[in-house]
């Protein structure tokens, strides 16, 4: 008999031991509270999730300082009630409560739990959701209302042969913005779904840097640019996809041409460090000021909406830069100084990479 009664203690507490590390470990926070309000259990994610103090110790504090409406009589008396939920916002973080009572074997309640569960991410995610599909319908919006008003106005009325031109030309050019701007959502939609995997090879990044200058060279003669390109010897060959690297390099030496007036210089420095080839492109260009530094490689972003947009940009040539680097394990970093230039540094890996399988 006493040795059945040790084994069943010693289960109890192997139990109550279990219990307490799942509590101890758990990401979502747990409150429990008995009949008075009062904290009968809680482990450290709830603390730190509602940043709570120690004199925080009742329901009826907890809950009117984070402005939640909750009775705890209500959860606990109210006839068909189950459960309920609220969100709540304790500094910059999102939370999730769910309010359930408890109740022992005969069904008769003995307080109520509290599950807290941080959301934050999953807000973050769906506001950005929420803010790409207004900035896809704002691009797109632009453009058609362009198209549809000459549209229009040339089935309206009778024109020269110079007005009609000039009319269709903004059709065409504004054609051709949409064209781009879809183009390069399905290339970052593919990018995200993971569907576009390059095949990586080895190539020289100096003769790539070189093909891309004189795949641009219209744009720059049409700027009156200097276009300076060192490549230092030896750098060993890069391994990555080609045709990624190229997006990338032409991404971003045509936003130095575009962003940089007429006669201006740009210089393109390629090298290499440790186990990386670089492709350095610096200009003297407009610069961008230090608060949009961080942003620019967000979907959209782009410093002088008006007058970028002007100028041909869709806000996604840098997302899809990054996009294709981290892809090829490579990086991009800005500097830039607002009125003097940018410097872009493109790092690219020159050995195969080995893939650890974890
Ligand atoms: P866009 O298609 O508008 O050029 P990007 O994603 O390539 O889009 O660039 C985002 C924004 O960063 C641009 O709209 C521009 O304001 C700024 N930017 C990028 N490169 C340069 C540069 N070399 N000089 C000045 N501003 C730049």
């Amino acid at each position: 008999m006493t040795r059945e009664l040790k084994e069943n203690l010693r289960e109890v507490s192997t139990r109550k031991n279990q219990i307490e590390t799942i509590l101890l470990h758990m990401t979502d926070g747990i409150i429990a509270f008995n009949m008075n309000g009062r904290i009968e259990l809680i482990n450290p994610a709830a603390t730190r999730l509602l940043r709570l103090i120690p004199e925080d110790e009742n329901f009826e504090k907890i809950f009117s300082k984070l402005n939640v409406n909750i009775n705890l009589e209500k959860i606990i008396y109210l006839e068909n009630w189950t459960s309920t939920e609220e969100r709540v916002t304790v500094g910059d973080n999102h939370m999730h409560m769910h309010f359930a009572p408890l109740k022992n074997e005969d069904d008769i309640p003995t307080g109520v739990i509290v599950v807290i569960q941080d959301i934050t991410e999953h807000v973050r995610l769906n506001n950005m959701r929420k803010e790409f599909v207004a900035d896809v319908s704002h691009e797109l919006k632009t453009p058609i209302t362009s198209i549809m008003g000459y549209a229009d106005t040339l089935l309206e009325g009778e024109y020269d042969k110079e007005t009609q031109d000039k009319f269709l030309n903004v059709i065409a050019t504004e054609a051709r913005r949409m064209a781009k701007l879809v183009t390069d959502l399905l290339e970052l939609s593919r990018y995200d779904n993971d569907e576009i995997k390059g095949e990586k090879t080895e190539f020289d990044l100096g003769e790539l840097v070189k093909q891309c200058q004189e795949k641009l060279q219209i744009e720059i003669e049409k700027k009156n640019q200097t276009v300076e390109c060192f490549v230092t010897a030896n750098v060993p060959a890069v391994f990555a996809d080609k045709d990624g690297i190229e997006r990338v390099v032409l991404n971003i030496l045509s936003n130095s041409i575009k962003y940089t007036k007429e006669e201006g210089n740009i210089k393109i420095y390629v090298g290499f460090v440790y186990s990386d080839a670089y492709i350095k492109i610096i200009d003297n260009g407009i610069g961008i000021p230090e608060e949009d530094l961080t942003k620019i490689f967000e979907r959209f972003y782009r410093v002088d909406k008006a007058r970028t947009r002007e100028m041909g940009g869709t806000g996604l040539g840098l997302s899809i830069a990054k996009e294709i680097l981290d892809q090829n394990s490579g990086s991009i970093d800005i500097k830039s100084k607002f009125g003097a230039g940018t410097e872009v540094v493109i790092k690219v890996p020159t050995k195969k990479q080995t893939s650890i399988d974890l």
